[in-house]
């Protein structure tokens, strides 16, 4: 699912990082890709939409940002979201690195439906 992209004519790299980075944090976060490709990245691909939009930049990339859900996640609705308070959320799994691991048994990871922002309950 694109949701946000840019076409840059004849950038330079570091206008490109930024870009990325402008893109990034558009984003919600969490299960997020954003990639440049220009037209190195298109050879021995086949997607004749994807030629045109580069090819559009003359010799410049587009940066395309896209976020994604994980397969088998689950709606809960007893969560409270830290960040916005939505009480809309996916169950992501078993708690991460950041709960302690004698709680982390009792504890799992979930993302806000809205924001989303992950954390630990
Ligand atoms: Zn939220």
């Amino acid at each position: 699912m694109p949701v946000a992209g840019r076409a840059l004519r004849n950038s330079p790299d570091d206008v490109v990082a930024l870009t990325e980075q402008q893109v990034r944090d558009r984003l919600p976060k969490g299960e997020q890709l954003v990639i440049s490709i220009g037209r190195d990245d298109l050879a021995g691909h086949d997607d004749d939409e994807l030629t045109r939009l580069v090819e559009s930049t003359d010799g410049g990339v587009i940066v395309v940002g896209v976020t994604y859900d994980r397969q088998n996640s689950v709606r809960v609705y007893d969560q409270s979201c830290p960040e916005c308070g939505s009480s809309t959320a996916t169950l992501l799994g078993p708690a991460d690195q950041h709960v302690a691991p004698e709680f982390r048994s009792q504890a799992n990871l979930y993302q806000c439906a809205e924001c989303g922002t992950a954390w630990d309950a």
